[in-house]
């Protein structure tokens, strides 16, 4: 049983319901629904490929080759493009309006036969001696149902419903920030291929993030420090205090001059967060509903997507083997534990400064490839030694 219906969900229903289990998903939404995190990572590829999505995606939205880093205090730029990971040639991503991937990739698991219930908000998973064994819902019709479950994948994204229901979710040190995001037309656009390139404004308060989508539309997000939120006025709107933050970002001032915005300002706080334990006995968290630290890895959804098919490694082999269910679900701790250690340390040594230099000054071709690398998501597997190069230099700091 798969709970939620956002990229890690669907993936892993996907991947399940291809495979032959019978899977249920309870999605508490009806698609399509708005939700933030539009920058894919190339790795998550492989997994999108696999389910036959890849020729559909390309038609529907830009490719990304790289990410442009720039430093409005001093003016450097800096651009990784994905074919310098060692990762592979064919190195691309895309961005993609979330309300229209996400609805895909649910409709995908359907197709692949996996019972999908929108309009199903879970109130609680229920155990016995221990042991997860089903769920409680609420219907949107104000019907309650219960199901029961071999094995329940928590996919319910930042609510992460079973690491808050068990006391185990806890913020991450360093990454109390707040994101703006809007809509935009018309922002300055690169012509070249660098065109779906995503872009981080390095800039006092944070960093922007500007993202292209097919056609003209750009989503444009700055992922704020707690000290410059204090700074918006009593009564201010989000819309003039975005505006303000923006003026602090003249590189992002810049691209938005011609531009208009087409949405509201949202704010979205306290995002990031990180549960302590990731399986248990019958269940396990995939996706940010085991944790999130920051967009600018694109971390989240690649975790919620290659961490997906992950998930269906070790729930396939704990179904087909359950006494040693504890193992398989072990190991897949264990490789989700390594990835988001790497993607945390990097995010906290972001945030305290200590990476920028680094991300500019990355000379040597190794140094280059790593962050790469990281930028295009290879962050699972067996570690090579740039991997454990830069876990070592930018540890994971206490919480
Ligand atoms: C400001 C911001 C910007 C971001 N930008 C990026 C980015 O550019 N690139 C990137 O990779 N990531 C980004 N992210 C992260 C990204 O949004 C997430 O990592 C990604 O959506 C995780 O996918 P998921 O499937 O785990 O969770 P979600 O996509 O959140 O899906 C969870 C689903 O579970 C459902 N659900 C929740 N509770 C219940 C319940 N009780 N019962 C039933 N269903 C439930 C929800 O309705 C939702 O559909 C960003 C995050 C933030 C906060």
């Amino acid at each position: 049983m798969i709970l939620g219906g956002g990229p890690a969900g669907s993936v892993a229903a996907a991947l399940l319901a291809r495979a032959g289990f019978d899977v249920v998903l309870l999605e508490r939404a009806r698609f399509p629904r708005y939700h933030l995190g539009e920058s894919l990572a190339p790795c998550s590829l492989a997994v999108l490929d696999d389910l036959g999505l890849r020729d559909e995606l390309d038609a529907r939205y830009v490719r990304k080759y790289g990410v442009r880093f720039m430093d409005c205090r001093t003016g450097r730029q800096q651009r990784y493009d994905y074919t310098e990971a060692s990762t592979g040639d064919d190195l691309y991503a895309w961005q993609v309006p979330r309300a229209d991937f996400d609805a895909r990739l649910l409709a995908r698991a359907k197709e692949l036969g996996a019972d999908v219930r929108e309009g199903h908000a879970v109130d609680d998973v229920l155990f016995e001696q221990g042991r997860a064994t089903g769920v409680r819902a609420r219907c949107d019709d104000g019907s309650a149902a219960g199901f029961s479950a071999r094995i329940i994948v928590d996919a319910t994204g930042h609510e992460s419903l079973l690491a808050t229901r068990l006391g185990l979710r806890a913020a991450v040190q360093g990454l109390d920030r707040t994101a703006l995001v809007a809509h935009y037309q018309h922002v300055t656009r690169n012509t070249d291929d660098s065109e779906g390139d995503l872009d981080a404004v390095l800039f006092p308060h944070g960093w922007v993030w500007n993202i292209p989508f097919l056609g003209d539309v750009n989503s444009v997000g700055a992922v704020c420090s707690a000290t410059w939120m204090r700074a918006r006025a009593r009564g201010e709107s989000l819309e003039a205090f975005f505006a303000r933050t923006l003026d602090d970002a003249p590189i992002a001032r810049t691209m938005l001059a011609p531009a208009t915005r087409l949405t509201p300002v949202r704010a979205v706080s306290s995002f990031a967060h990180r549960s302590t334990t990731r399986v248990g006995d019958g269940w396990l968290l995939v996706g940010d509903a085991a944790g999130f630290f920051d967009p600018l890895f694109c971390a989240g959804t690649h975790l919620a997507i290659a961490g997906a098919a992950e998930a269906f490694e070790a729930v396939s082999q704990a179904l087909a083997e359950p006494s040693s269910e504890a193992a398989h679900l072990a190991r897949y701790a264990a490789r989700m534990d390594a990835a988001m250690d790497l993607y945390q340390g990097l995010t906290q040594a972001l945030h305290a400064g200590d990476l920028t230099e680094s991300l500019f000054e990355a000379r040597t071709r190794s140094s280059r490839q790593a962050l790469a690398a990281v930028l295009a998501g290879d962050v699972f597997g067996d570690d090579p030694p740039w991997r454990a190069a830069l876990r070592g230099r930018f540890p994971v700091r206490a919480t």
